[in-house]
């Protein structure tokens, strides 16, 4: 199956691109290079040992984009490309409905006009859910209003998705990724945002090389095991393969499929931080600091819908992915001197 993947040089494109090369699947990448970095194609190849086609433009563009499906005549799309800071977002908010709204309505168009492309990957987020009633959190659980632009943009595209699938012989996933972490064994890709980090995985990565002096930790006082908030941490490659699985599931004729991606099982600020600092070996030093606005104590994944409709069980840990995640902080503060 030839698949477009938007977004492919992305942390979790890139990774997924990995999966699908290796899973035999032809790949064609497109990226406007907006959050993510040219070398990234190589190290893809350097991997896998196939190079995706590459295409750099921004998929709002619709002439670059038909061009792409009458020469590539893709069959499916995962669709990543997108912005996804939840504070940037409160900042910027139309550049976060511009992008993300945009770009998903120039592919759905191109699937109408092409119809031999019938299968849609949509990565969504447990941001959905907002403040859950009750933990875990099943794709019944209900939409809660959005606490940020991104957020919206991602209930407003899944509420698009769901009508276009009805008028349309589409079949659909909309994925809804818990808190992806870790990176690939190799340490040639991983997660490596400019500037601060927002989240709290690339901001331990950061303090592990020294780049930055210590954590703060947002909160100590929630409803949780120790007071720090609680997510579902689930490994960028297990997430990659929920991909895989999504895309054999609509080769069925499936229609339209919600599923979460997590690995059911909530873990702590703390935790997460000790374990990082089991896994290598290094301390992390941290403080406690004021909560951040908008945090919810508590959330993980009802994993039910994706064993039994995907097959789709975890295969790493919290240790695997906090070890292989220093490796690629650590590889790649190395290439970076190299580079200089
Ligand atoms: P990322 O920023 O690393 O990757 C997105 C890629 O899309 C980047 O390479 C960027 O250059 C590209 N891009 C953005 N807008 C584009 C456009 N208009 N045209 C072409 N390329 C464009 O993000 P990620 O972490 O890999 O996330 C991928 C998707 O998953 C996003 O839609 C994000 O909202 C969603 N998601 C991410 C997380 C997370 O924690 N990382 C959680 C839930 C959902
Ligand atoms: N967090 C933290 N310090 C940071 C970043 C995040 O303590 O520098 C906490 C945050 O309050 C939340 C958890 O780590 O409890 C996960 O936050 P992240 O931004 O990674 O993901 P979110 O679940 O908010 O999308």
């Amino acid at each position: 199956m030839k698949v477009l993947v938007t977004g492919g040089l992305g942390y979790i494109g890139s990774h997924t691109t990995v999966k699908l090369l290796e899973e035999g699947f032809d790949v064609v990448i497109i990226d406007n290079l907006s959050n993510s970095k040219i070398d990234v194609l190589d190290r893809i190849e350097q991997i896998a040992k196939k190079r995706p086609r590459f295409y750099n433009f921004d998929v709002q563009n619709k002439e670059s984009l038909e061009s792409v499906f009458v020469s590539e005549k893709p069959e499916a799309i995962i669709h990543f490309a997108g912005f996804k800071a939840v504070g940037e977002s409160c900042q910027k908010p139309l550049m976060y409905y511009e992008n993300n709204l945009l770009s998903t309505f120039a592919l759905l168009d191109m699937m109408q006009k092409y119809p031999k492309c019938k299968n849609f990957v949509f990565s969504s987020s447990a941001t959905v859910y907002g403040e859950p009633d009750s933990v875990p959190l099943t794709e019944n659980s209900p939409i809660k209003q959005a606490t940020s632009p991104y957020g919206q943009t991602k209930i407003m595209i899944e509420e698009i998705l769901t009508d276009f699938s009805k008028v349309q012989k589409v079949n659909i996933a909309i994925l809804r990724y818990f808190n992806p972490i870790g990176a690939h064994q190799s340490g040639l890709l991983g997660e490596d945002p400019n500037g601060l980090p927002n989240n709290l995985f690339p901001y331990i990565n950061k303090v592990a090389v020294g780049a930055l002096p210590k954590l703060n930790i947002f909160g100590n006082d929630y409803k949780t095991c120790d007071g720090t908030g609680v997510r579902d941490y689930i490994h960028v490659l297990d997430l990659a393969k929920g991909h895989v699985l999504a895309l054999k599931k609509l080769e069925k004729d499936c229609g339209l499929f919600v599923c979460n991606l997590g690995t059911g099982k909530g873990t702590s600020v703390l935790e997460l931080v000790k374990a990082y600092e089991k896994a290598n070996n290094i301390k992390i030093p941290y403080e406690f600091a004021p909560r951040r606005a908008g945090d919810i104590d508590e959330n993980f994944a009802g994993t039910e819908k994706a064993k039994k409709e995907l097959g789709f069980v975890c295969d790493y840990t919290i240790l695997d992915a906090c070890r292989d995640g220093y490796n690629f902080q650590t590889q790649e503060l190395k290439r970076m001197k190299d580079k200089k």
